[in-house]
């Protein structure tokens, strides 16, 4: 069913929170986070909840913890109404996340344009492989996190070729590639990585995981060993941890 005045079918959120953005080159940015449901992919250090949850939590007070939950589906008009208050030019971005957000690419379609304001607009977070959706999208979105997947830190296949065509079409935008570490990860990996970003003339951000797997951390040494042979690919290789949590931030 869809709601009224929308043209595409309602999809179940996650969450709609304000937080700093704790990943990537703009970490300590002032972030609303809207959260949908649903992956194509399953990392093994994933911590996003499986499945669909009733409601969608939405934040009462950034920062306090307390949420109200409205039921899902939400059509991208009621999107719009439940973040109303919130004064978007204090914002660096409205960043999309989840999930996978590009599982709705319809949805998107019609929420994006009601989400202006923020001062560098809309920031997409992805897994980097739905290409098709990308581009579909592309005119609206201002900055992509794209996550390049590492076989050793997701126990999946290499997704070189999906990744490699999302590029293609992401770097007609500001974009950065992110890829998470663990203890072992293998050279040639990152050096896979490490082309992809130099091909495009983008930063390449090496972040260690942290979701749910401690005794997966890379060591300190071999965070800078990585970095360091990544460098020897491409020239703006960054090690950056997930910051949001160290102050207990979503
Ligand atoms: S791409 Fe992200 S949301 Fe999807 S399974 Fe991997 S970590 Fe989880």
């Amino acid at each position: 069913m869809q709601g009224a005045g929308s043209t595409v079918a309602p999809v179940p959120l996650s969450e709609i929170f304000s937080s700093i953005q704790g990943e990537g080159p703009y970490v300590g940015c002032r972030h609303l986070f809207i959260r949908f449901t649903g992956c194509n992919l399953s990392c093994r250090y994933c911590d996003t909840p499986r499945g669909e949850p009733p409601g969608c939590r939405v934040e009462v007070k950034p920062g306090t913890g307390s949420f109200v939950t409205i039921p899902n589906p939400l059509t991208p008009e009621e999107v719009a109404v439940l973040i109303s208050g919130v004064d978007l030019g204090k914002y660096h971005a409205v960043s999309l996340t989840g999930g996978e957000p590009l599982l709705y690419p319809d949805f998107l379609r019609e929420l994006i344009p009601l989400l202006r304001g923020a001062r560098r607009g809309i920031y997409l977070e992805t897994n980097g492989t739905l290409f098709g959706a990308l581009e579909s999208l592309l005119h609206l979105v201002d900055v992509i996190a794209m996550d390049v997947k590492l076989p050793s830190a997701t126990g999946m296949q290499p997704l070189w070729e999906e990744h490699g065509r999302f590029l293609k079409a992401a770097r007609k935008k500001e974009v950065f590639l992110k890829a998470v570490v663990v203890k072992g990860t293998p050279l040639d990996e990152v050096a896979v990585a490490a082309g992809m970003a130099e091909a495009a003339g983008v930063p390449l951000i090496l972040q260690p995981v942290t979701a749910g797997e401690p005794g997966r951390l890379p060591a300190p040494g071999e965070l800078l060993w990585l970095q360091s042979k990544a460098l020897e690919v491409a020239r703006d290789v960054r090690v950056i941890p997930q910051v949001h949590r160290f102050c207990g931030m979503r």
